[in-house]
């Protein structure tokens, strides 16, 4: 699963940040990845953010992409599934979570994953 960092990434966290605190640091790695494709960490899913992999040269832990700065997603591995808000991983859409057993805390993907 990838992403594609919109072409404007650094102006357009810029710009929707203005009026609030501006990280500069955040907007030159915007700058950095901005058009660029980015692989996914799958393990952890979110409904509206991304977790990356490290990104050679910009950062080793890899980075958290909010939703409004990805102008594609590449092989969404969200369909069916669901985030379980207790153990955090990302597992198939069920009532029960197969990975902690726990009900109640499943919060699905289906009819929120973006079509690339
Ligand atoms: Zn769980």
């Amino acid at each position: 699963m990838k992403i594609r960092i919109r072409e404007d990434a650094r102006k357009y966290y810029i710009a929707s940040s203005m009026g609030t605190f501006i990280n500069w640091d955040w907007a030159n790695t915007m700058e950095q990845v901005q058009g660029m494709v980015l692989e996914v960490e799958t393990e952890y899913l979110f409904k509206n953010q991304y977790n990356t992999v490290p990104v050679p040269g910009v950062s080793d832990n890899g980075l958290r992409i909010m939703d409004n700065m990805v102008s594609e997603v590449i092989d969404d591995e969200r369909e069916g599934k669901a985030r379980c808000n207790w153990c955090g991983k990302t597992v198939p859409d069920a009532p029960m979570c197969f990975k902690c057993g726990r009900q109640g805390y499943m919060e699905s993907f289906s009819n929120r994953y973006r079509r690339a």
